[in-house]
Formats: C-alpha cells, sequence, structure tokens
C-alpha cells in the first residue's frame, strides 16, 4: 500500500457539481483520487471522470515550455500545426515580449473593436477576472466572452429577463424536498453524475415523482413517473400547454401571481392556442400526459424544475427557457427551500466565470457594461480615468469569429477553450480563424484551436494552481495546488499579471494593479465590488465553500433565492410563439441530429481524449433506433456516414432505443467524426446561442475502410 506524501483537498475540474476531491501525492504524482463522506456536494461519491479523469496532468503530449510558430501565419492562410517540429521553444520572456508587441501594435493601429478574448469556464475565478480586465483596462473592449455562450446563454438570457439573476434558485442537493421534479434537456446521469444519483435518491428514498421530458429515452427514465418524448426543440409548445392546461382548470397559484409576478393577464391571452391538442402534433407528447404531468407539477407542495442544453441550445432557447419559468410563476413553485428553476450549469466554473464577467454584456457581477454607473464603479476600481472604459456591448464568441476579417476582430487570445471543437459549423469555423491576423493560445495540450496559434503560452491544469471555482449551486470552493507545476508552465493568473504590465509599459500607461502576490487578492479586488461575492475569503470558505450571494464577513450563504422578492422586481411573464427549429427533417435530409455528452468525457476532449478514461470510450458513436436501422441498412457496430447542408463525418453506428425514431445523437467529444462539422450555427437571436441539439441529417451505410483512424490522430500529435 503506498503511503501518500500528502493529500491535497481540492475540486474536480470536470462538470458543474463541484465534487471535493483529495488528491493522494506521492513523488510530485497524484496516484490516487478519494473524496470525503463530509463534503456537502458529493458526500464521497465522485462519477468516473472525478475519479480516474486526472491522469492527462501527465501525458507526454502536454506542452510544459512557451512555444512560437517556425512560419510566420498570414490572414487567410494561416494553418494548423500540431507537430512540435513546426514550433520552436522560447523564454518565457521572448514569448510575452512577442505576444504583447503584437497585440499593442494592432490595437494601436485599428482599435480597440480589432481585438478579442476568450476566457475560460474551466480556469479559476481569479484567473477569468483577470482576463477581462485585462482587456477592459488594457484594450477598452468588451469583445469578452466563453462558453457559457455554447450552452446556457439562452437560460441565462431568459432569466435576466424573468427574474434578473440568471443562476440556479436552490442547491442540487435539495431535490430530495421535492414531492415533484422535472427534469427536461438534461441526460443527468452522463452529464451531471451526482445529482443524477440525488435526483434517484429523492425518487426511491423520499418519494418524489420524476417526470422527464426529453427526446432521448435516458436513465432517468427507469426511475420516473412520466416520460414526455418530445421532437427536439418542440419545448415551448410542451412546456405552453403545461401552462395552458394550468390556468384552464385553475390550478394556479393566485397570491404568487398578484403579489410577485407581472404581465399575467397578457401573458394568459397568449396561452389559448397552446392546448395539449396543438402541443401533441408539434412535439408528438400526447395530450393526456401533457394535462398529466401539468397537474402533477401544479398540485405538489413543493415542486422544482431542472434543466439542461436542451432546453437552451436552440435557435429559440431563451423562450424555451421561458416556458419552464412560466410554469414555476404560475404555481408559485419557487423561493422555498426545494422549489425552483434550476439550469444545471456544464463546465466546473461556467457559474464562476459568468460571475466574474468574462461576458461581452456583463462586467463582474453581472453590471452591465452599457451603465454609466457600472462603469464609473470599475474604473475606480482599476484606477482608469472617467470615461475610460467602453460602454459599448461587445461581440459574443461566435460573433468574435464571424467578425475576423479585414476591418473586424483582427487579434484574438484564447485561454483553455477549443472554438475548433465547440462552435457549431466547424467548416466555417475553420475560414473565420484562418482570417486572424494574430492568435495567442494559452492551454496545457496544443489542441485543434491552439494548432492555428502564433504562440503558444503553458498554463497549469487545476491540479497544479490555486484559486477558487464557483459550481452550479453557487458554492464557491477551493482549489489547490497538489504539487509544483510542470516544466515550466505557469498557473493562468501569474501569465497575465505578467503579460498585462508588458502592455502597459507598451502602451504608456501604468493604471491598473497587476502586483498580486496570491490569487485571494484577486478574489478580494472582484469582491470590494461584486456584492455577491463580499463576505467570501479563502479562510471562511476553507472547508465547504460559500453559496453566494454572501453579502458581508457574518453571512453564511444564500442556499435558495427570490424567498422574498425577484431581483429585478415582480416576476415577469413573457407571452410566446412557436418558432420550429432552423432546419427541421425532409426527404434529403430525413432524421434530426441531436448532440451531447458521453460519461466517459468532457467537451472537446483536451483532457479526456488524454487521459485513460480514453480506453473506456475510445471512438465517437452515432446511436440510431432499431426502426431506421433496419430500414436504411445499418448493423450495430457498422460504419455510418452522417451527413448535413454542412459537413459529414464518418462514425460506427450504436442501434439502440435510447433514441427516437427519426433522431439521431452523436456526442461532440471527438476530433475525427466532430459532431460540430455537421451542426447549425443559426443563432437565438437575443442569447447568441447556437442550435447545437436540432439539425436536418442523412445517414448511409458506409465501408470499414471509410472510419477515421482514432489512432492516427493520436500520432498526428493532437492528443
Ligand atoms: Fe467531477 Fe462532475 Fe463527476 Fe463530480 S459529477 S466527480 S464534479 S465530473
Amino acid at each position: 500500500m503506498i503511503k501518500p506524501d500528502h493529500v491535497t483537498t481540492t475540486t474536480c475540474p470536470y462538470c458543474g457539481v463541484g465534487c471535493t476531491l483529495q488528491l493522494h501525492v506521492k513523488d510530485d504524482f497524484i496516484y490516487k483520487v478519494t473524496s470525503p463522506f463530509d463534503s456537502p456536494v458529493n458526500h464521497g461519491n465522485l462519477c468516473v471522470k472525478g475519479r480516474f479523469g486526472y491522469d492527462f496532468v501527465y501525458h507526454p503530449k502536454r506542452v510544459t515550455k512557451p512555444m512560437i510558430r517556425k512560419t510566420k501565419q498570414e490572414a487567410g492562410k494561416r494553418t494548423q500545426a500540431f507537430d512540435l517540429s513546426e514550433w520552436r521553444e522560447v523564454t518565457w520572456d521572448e514569448a510575452l515580449d512577442y505576444v504583447a508587441d503584437n497585440l499593442v501594435r494592432i490595437y494601436q493601429r485599428d482599435g480597440s473593436d480589432a481585438m478579442a478574448v476568450y476566457c475560460c469556464a474551466k480556469a479559476t475565478n481569479e484567473d477569468n477576472y483577470l482576463l477581462q480586465k485585462m482587456y477592459r483596462a488594457l484594450f477598452r473592449t468588451n469583445n469578452i466572452d466563453h462558453c457559457t455562450r455554447l450552452c446556457h446563454a439562452g437560460s441565462v438570457v431568459a432569466l435576466q429577463q424573468a427574474v434578473g439573476s440568471s443562476a440556479m434558485s436552490n442547491t442540487a442537493s435539495q431535490v430530495i424536498q421535492n414531492d415533484v421534479f422535472i427534469v427536461t434537456g438534461s441526460n443527468t446521469t452522463e452529464n451531471h453524475p451526482i445529482i443524477s444519483l440525488q435526483m434517484k435518491d429523492a425518487v426511491e428514498k423520499h418519494g418524489a415523482k420524476m417526470i422527464v421530458v426529453d427526446p432521448r429515452r435516458i436513465e432517468l427514465v427507469d426511475f420516473a413517473e412520466m416520460w414526455l418524448p418530445l421532437k427536439p426543440g418542440t419545448n415551448v409548445p410542451v412546456f405552453s400547454a403545461m401552462a395552458h392546461v394550468i390556468v384552464k382548470e385553475n390550478l394556479v397559484n393566485h397570491e404568487f401571481i398578484a403579489n410577485r409576478t407581472e404581465g399575467f393577464q397578457e401573458f394568459i391571452e397568449s396561452l389559448e392556442k397552446f392546448t395539449p391538442e396543438y402541443a401533441e402534433e408539434i412535439s408528438g407528447v400526447p395530450a393526456e400526459d401533457i394535462r398529466k404531468a401539468a397537474r402533477l407539477y401544479a398540485k405538489a407542495k413543493n415542486a422544482a424544475i431542472y434543466w439542461g442544453m436542451g432546453i437552451s441550445q436552440l435557435s429559440h432557447g431563451t423562450a424555451s427557457a421561458l416556458a419552464l419559468i412560466h410554469l414555476a410563476f404560475l404555481t408559485g413553485h419557487i423561493g422555498r427551500d426545494g422549489t425552483g428553476l434550476n439550469p444545471l450549469r456544464g463546465q466546473n466554473n461556467v457559474q464562476g466565470a459568468s460571475d466574474m464577467g468574462a461576458m461581452p454584456f456583463h462586467y463582474p457581477g453581472y453590471m452591465r457594461v452599457d451603465d454609466p454607473t457600472n462603469r464609473a464603479k470599475w474604473e475606480k476600481t482599476w484606477n482608469i480615468a472617467e470615461g475610460g472604459l467602453s460602454l459599448k456591448l461587445g461581440l459574443t464568441t461566435t460573433e468574435i469569429l464571424t467578425h475576423a476579417h479585414e476591418g473586424g476582430i483582427r487579434a484574438l487570445y484564447i485561454m483553455g477553450e477549443n472554438p475548433m471543437m465547440s462552435e457549431p459549423n466547424l467548416n466555417e469555423t475553420r475560414k473565420h480563424m484562418s482570417q486572424l491576423e494574430f492568435l495567442v493560445a494559452q492551454d496545457i495540450f496544443i489542441n485543434e484551436s491552439g494548432a492555428f496559434a502564433d504562440v503558444f503560452l503553458p498554463a497549469t491544469p487545476f491540479a497544479e494552481k490555486d484559486g477558487t471555482f464557483s459550481n452550479t449551486d453557487r458554492r464557491v470552493q477551493r482549489v489547490r495546488a497538489a504539487h509544483p507545476p510542470r516544466g515550466q508552465s505557469r498557473p493562468d493568473w501569474q501569465i497575465i499579471c505578467d503579460l498585462a504590465r508588458r502592455i502597459e509599459s507598451r502602451l504608456g500607461v501604468a493604471s491598473a494593479f497587476w502586483d498580486y502576490s496570491n490569487p485571494e487578492q484577486i478574489l478580494r479586488e472582484m469582491a470590494s465590488v461584486n456584492e455577491d461575492y463580499a463576505g467570501i475569503t479563502y479562510e471562511r470558505i476553507d472547508k465547504i465553500g460559500l453559496i453566494y450571494p454572501v453579502p458581508h464577513m457574518e453571512h453564511h450563504g444564500t442556499p435558495t433565492l427570490f424567498t422574498e422578492s425577484f431581483p429585478r422586481g415582480r416576476g415577469k411573464f413573457h407571452p410566446l410563439d412557436y418558432v420550429p427549429v432552423m432546419e427541421e427533417a425532409d426527404d434529403e435530409f430525413p432524421f434530426i441530429l441531436t448532440t451531447g455528452r458521453v460519461l466517459e468525457h468532457w467537451h472537446g476532449g483536451t483532457m479526456t481524449r488524454n487521459s485513460s478514461l480514453n480506453e473506456a470510450y475510445p471512438e465517437a458513436r452515432v446511436e440510431i433506433h432499431p426502426a431506421d436501422a433496419e430500414i436504411h441498412g445499418i448493423r450495430n457496430g457498422g460504419p455510418v456516414m452522417v451527413q448535413s447542408r454542412r459537413g459529414m463525418v464518418i462514425l460506427r453506428a450504436t442501434v439502440t432505443e435510447k433514441t427516437s425514431v427519426g433522431v439521431v445523437f452523436i456526442p461532440f467529444h471527438f476530433a475525427e467524426a466532430a459532431a460540430n462539422l455537421l451542426t447549425n450555427d443559426a443563432l437565438d437571436p437575443q442569447a447568441k446561442i447556437p442550435e447545437f441539439k436540432a439539425c436536418a441529417v442523412q445517414v448511409f451505410p458506409a465501408r470499414d475502410g471509410d472510419l477515421p483512424n482514432p489512432e492516427a490522430v493520436v500520432e498526428r500529435g493532437r492528443y
């Protein structure tokens, strides 16, 4: 039995559950991961990613030295370089001077609108706060975003419009306090495994009734009272029809509506058309099931709604989320322990990165950038002359790339994200990336996006840095280094500070503060303006974290929001119309493709595909219903070509009743069969989130020889 040199308690770097990890370290190697039973988040449970997905830290392809491309890249002719022989190792001084010279050159030539940055939902709060500060304070731009745009932007906009706050209203573990709960657009078992355990406990040990609304027969259906298998993208008619039933059968909470909401009269007029029969025609869900689900939810003493990207990743993602919010308003199922509205956040720190202002419309604390009062607060904090910060709303992730052309975005800085896997319609994304004049990648591996870069800055993964993550419960938790950084890699916050000082000296300004001696100083600077974090110190969150809002040092956190009122005052109903998905199935493309995650992998695969988890799930699969497989001559395990109007992938089939007739599912983790080559880049007009969850495809049998070789991708140097 190995005796550890030490055990470091930290927070899982994968999903938004934010499980507590204990990293057992011997000779500066993590050899085992456990979790304490008294963790309030996961009670000692871990999924396969938290338990076994840490060895990417030691992968031989991890890049731990700063590097510059040997061949100068020209806009329009930019290429990918996975092979290290196409790069030269440089010192940190040379790399950072090179970045500072080029960013300042482009800024002084083309101005703020030419500059853009992707922050990172995997990095710490402190890393994200500093990177948005650098771009706002030094380059005077709000062209700042991160992958929240690609997962829950629809939910964020809807919640902001309806209640004035975009986080979960309750903690996930409160699910056991409900009689009834709805899970929709979330394959919770694979995306938030520990929350799915809590949901199953709620059913099996506490007698709650679960209603699953999802196009796929996900595992939670086995535990559900009802399953409503709707067609992808038909959330608005199904949930509006539930609202219709609640109103028509007078199951509404009149007191809550009168005291806490506005716009009810106009809203119920808009509901007239959403009869259950109308919804059945569009969604395929039997009208009687819609009625039954509406009654179950409305008559419960305590009821809650949990949702995932199946709600938000649509060209009408904002409307989808609003349709859920209306159910809570109608019944008053919000503002008490257990009850509420819970968008399950995907990445480990997507909540925190959003809180830190890694977005184009908001400073830290969701303060609008176009409000001069907010601007003045941050100018004072960052020691910038009055009027120095920009009031102009920035571009979102997808817009940043579509604006990569002469007269638009010329320089892009990517910290830890991988748009060449995560953006929709990747063939177009490739063209946009090629148009950049200067590209910086700050990461741990050279992934598909980093391979386009001019310079690579080696950062440290979670196990080699200190800071905080904020989980989907709004719990701010410590991240702690288990051992020193490998090679010359540095924590992101240190890289940013070093670079910011170089940029300041070239710009001839010396205003904002960059000489932090530890990450807690960074968090305290942010918390001096963002009241939600005002009472958070590293000492106070040392053991179990604190759930924000924590408005002062004596405050113990706020697990349940909206108990008395909503941040915007009254909750606002928004009349809705049904808008179909942008691309429906037709004769040429008769299937609807929907995309998502599998348990063993995470997003673009930069971490999990470089870990031993890749052995458990080594290649992409397309799930297809047996009836469809038979008609199209597709066998289980056989090679299949999936084609959309934008691209094509070849991968093996899994013939399964998990997916519905007419729907196919592909996980988006696999570079060699990237689902996003197929997806539609149509955007929700308000949230600017792409329609990842529904596009039309055709499916053909292929030959074994057509299959891409995942090993070849590994050899190429991608992993
Ligand atoms: Fe990590 Fe999420 Fe798994 Fe917990 S459920 S161990 S946070 S990936």
